[in-house]
């Protein structure tokens, strides 16, 4: 018998070995390196109990994509000069079900952050008890200021090389930042094209051709109900509370929405030109006018304050050492523009100001550092691959429905929506105290989301 060591001891080593060889072997990716941290430093505990998964190398494998692609794209912009971008797909983790994530297209777009996005994707997937595997991809494309036909010319050149790789049992890609329906339309239609046949191959979809009722709300209105199971554990609810929301797109946009039908008040929302502040609140007819902005007009959120007079404008000043979004008041917070959002400083600023309650929309969107200041306080803190994990869930509902060629109603999928936010927060929380951390949801979801996976792993044997 081998001479042994105490366990945690043991544990902890072993973590930091896995970790320093993540960071040698993957330089110069940051967000890769922040996410897997994350959470290895959650798997602690579960590794003190189950040494077999430690015997099969889960972790090493699971930190390692299956696959990772990454192309050429080329594409004539409207003055007929060629334009070369570059493509990803990460494959990270086929488990549980086909590889599904969605597409980023944005200029700061590289292989760390794809990497990130794909390996939280594989233990939110898993949260959301449906067959889905982890899987992310993207360009550095920016569609801001394209014209819909160049944003077409860029989705068919992407289009081709991707639909060899892709399919409706082997990965399943949606939107995320910069992919909207307008592009996946694009992107079905060129699928279509070169494969001759009508799958469920994307989702997000339109609603005359696959899609489903829901999607676009999703993301945004299971970020609210998981925040609403949160505040439920002290006796509390959203009603009456001031919200700052920050992003102005898909996310943040049914956020606000699913806020208002709660009877909260969101006062805030934001663009990467800067903030608005409205100390009276984006009512239903404000909202409606920033989706038209946003989704049809595609401008900038600065016009929001020329349009209604009491709100203020604070533009984007990277010399300062905080976000002013996460410095007004409020009793909840709502992530919901991009990662790395809330810094220390400004989740202590949060703190100081009374925030209660913390719901990543946005993947990622607080530090490591600012996570554990939450955690720290003990306030609410609902971490990004549980309280965002609406998306994908309806994602998976999108599949079931294009696999059984039918369409459910709008009550439907939003009660199915609303019971797999229950259902997450449910696994979240419980998990969270079986494994000694009670009220700590990062432990719970990366836990939770982990042990399905891994189990997957051990019962498929060395793959
Ligand atoms: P959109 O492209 O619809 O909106 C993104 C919003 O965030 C825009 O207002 C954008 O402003 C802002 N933003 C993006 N990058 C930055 C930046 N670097 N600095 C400041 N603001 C920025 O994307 P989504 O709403 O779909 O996605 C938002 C977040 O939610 C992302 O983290 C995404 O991964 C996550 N998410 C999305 C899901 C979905 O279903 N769509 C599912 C789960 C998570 P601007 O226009 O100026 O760039």
């Amino acid at each position: 018998m081998s001479v042994m060591t105490p366990p945690n001891v043991r544990t902890g080593d072993y973590i930091e070995e896995v970790l320093t060889t993540v960071k040698a072997k993957n330089p110069a990716e940051p967000e890769f390196h922040q996410a897997v941290q994350e959470v290895l430093e959650s798997l602690r505990l579960v590794l003190q109990r189950h040494p077999e998964y430690r015997s099969a190398k889960i972790l090493e494998r699971i930190i390692e994509p299956e696959r990772v692609l990454m192309f050429r794209v080329p594409w004539f912009d409207d003055r007929n000069e060629i334009q070369v971008n570059r493509g990803f797909r990460i494959e990270m983790n086929s488990a549980i079900g086909p590889y599904k994530g969605g597409l980023r297209f944005h200029p700061s777009v590289n292989l760390g952050i794809l990497k990130f996005l794909a390996f939280e994707q594989v233990f939110k997937n898993s949260l959301t008890t449906l067959p889905m595997g982890g899987g992310k991809g993207g360009s550095d494309f920016d569609p801001k200021g394209k014209s819909d036909n160049e944003v077409m010319r860029f989705c068919q050149s992407f289009m081709i090389e991707l639909a060899r790789h892709i399919g409706p049992d082997t990965d399943v890609p949606a939107g995320d930042i910069g992919v909207g329906g307008r592009e996946i339309g694009f992107l079905f239609g060129q699928y279509k094209r070169i494969r001759n046949e009508f799958t469920g191959v994307l989702t997000g979809k339109g609603l005359t051709w696959g899609g489903s009722l829901i999607r676009p709300e999703a993301t945004g209105y299971g970020c609210v109900y998981f925040a609403a199971e949160m505040l439920k554990t002290r006796k509390d609810k959203l009603e009456g509370k001031l919200c700052l929301v920050s992003g102005s797109g898909n996310v943040s946009q049914y956020t606000i929405e699913k806020l208002l039908q709660l009877g909260a008040k969101p006062i805030t929302c934001s663009d990467s030109d800067g903030v608005i502040f409205d100390p009276d609140g984006i009512n239903q007819e404000k909202l409606a006018w920033v989706m038209e902005l946003k989704n049809v007009r595609r401008g900038r959120i600065r016009e929001y304050a020329d349009k209604f007079k009491k709100a203020v404008f604070m533009p984007t000043d990277i010399k300062l050492d905080h976000n002013p979004i996460w410095n007004i008041k409020a009793d909840c917070a709502f992530p919901s523009a991009t990662q790395n959002e809330i810094k220390k400083k400004d989740a202590e600023n949060l703190l100081k100001n009374g925030c209660k309650l913390v719901a990543e929309g946005a993947n990622m969107p607080s530090t490591l550092e600012a996570t554990k200041t939450f955690l720290d306080a003990n306030i609410l803190y609902g971490p990004a691959k549980a309280a965002n994990a609406g998306g994908v869930a309806t994602s998976g509902l999108e599949m079931s429905q294009n696999s059984q060629r039918l369409s459910w109603t709008r009550e439907e999928v939003d009660d199915r929506l609303h019971k797999i936010m229950i259902a997450i927060h449910n696994t979240c929380y419980e998990t969270a105290e079986k494994y000694g951390t009670p009220g700590n949801l990062v432990n719970g979801a990366n836990i939770g989301g982990f042990l399905k996976v891994a189990n997957a792993m051990l019962d498929q044997g060395l793959v």
